[in-house]
């Protein structure tokens, strides 16, 4: 019998876990997940930005932890399933930013990037992934950039980061697959978050260059980015696994002159 699509794409009775979900886009999917029927876990390291979140988002289940900290993960995971269910979406979503000249970039600054993003969501995945895997169903869902789709200036430990990202969430596909765990990415364009408004500050004019290399002209709202990670871990997407989605306003297609 067909089912129809707003069934799908609901999430109701699915357990989403978001690393960095206090904040920006975080909240944003975490927020658009939760309209769609899922149970929201957010995990972060600050308690008065999950606090935040706790008044945006009723309901919401709230952890602090680091994504950093490794030897913790299991715990926590193990935590999070007894006392809220059984996870059936990860979204890999916490992240820092550092841009500075590539000539400035300190061993530890480079060290802490890749420790957030590549091994944080490496062994978050692993952790989350055997649960589902015992299921036999899962979504595993990483957050990438356009830094890693062209070359940008001063972020190349982010940039080489976020392109890690691209290449696990494609090697896990194979591997992951036969476990009924769909392992995909959504690759933001420019979204104003904290992060950005930051990096912007320091550099008068890099909003505007930023705008000027968006064919939509606009940056993108958190909730667009939420959106097509709510569809990326519905049934809606039961056959895509192992895409970078962009959702860039078309930045990413501006390299030929007009
Ligand atoms: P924010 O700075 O608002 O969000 C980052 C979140 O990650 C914060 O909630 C932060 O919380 C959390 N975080 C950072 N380090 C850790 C850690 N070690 N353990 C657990 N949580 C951590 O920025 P954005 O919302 O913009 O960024 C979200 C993701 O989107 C990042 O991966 C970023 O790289 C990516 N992205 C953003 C774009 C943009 O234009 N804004 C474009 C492309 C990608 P806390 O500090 O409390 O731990």
């Amino acid at each position: 019998m067909r089912t129809p699509m707003k069934k799908e794409i609901s999430l109701e009775g699915k357990v989403a876990l978001i690393t960095g979900g206090a904040t920006g886009l975080g909240l944003a999917i975490a927020q658009e997940m939760a309209d769609v029927g899922a149970t929201i876990v957010i995990m972060g390291r600050r308690k008065e930005k999950l606090e935040e979140a706790k008044q945006l988002l009723p309901g919401v289940h709230c952890y602090q932890g680091d994504v950093t900290d490794y030897a913790a993960i299991p715990a926590l995971v193990e935590q999070i399933e007894k006392e809220v269910g059984p996870i059936d979406i990860l979204v890999n979503n916490a992240g820092i930013q550092n841009r500075k000249p590539f000539f400035d970039y300190t061993p530890d600054e480079i060290q802490a990037i890749f420790d957030t993003h590549m091994k944080g969501s490496f062994v978050m995945s692993q952790e989350c992934g055997k649960k589902m895997k015992e299921r036999g169903k899962g979504v595993i869902l990483m957050i990438t950039s356009l830094s890693a789709v062209g070359g940008m200036v001063m972020l190349q430990p982010y940039t080489m980061a976020k392109s890690a990202l691209m290449a696990l969430t494609r090697s896990l596909t194979q591997e992951l697959s036969p476990y009924g765990i769909r392992v995909n990415s959504v690759n933001p364009g420019f979204v104003e978050t904290e992060m950005l408004i930051k990096a912007n500050a320091k550099e008068p004019g890099r909003r505007e260059r930023i705008l000027s290399k968006t064919p939509m002209g606009r940056f993108a709202l958190p909730k667009e980015i939420g959106m097509a990670a709510a569809f990326l871990a519905s049934d809606a997407a039961s056959f895509i696994t192992g895409v970078d989605l962009r959702v860039d306003g078309g930045t990413s297609n501006t390299l030929l002159p007009s």
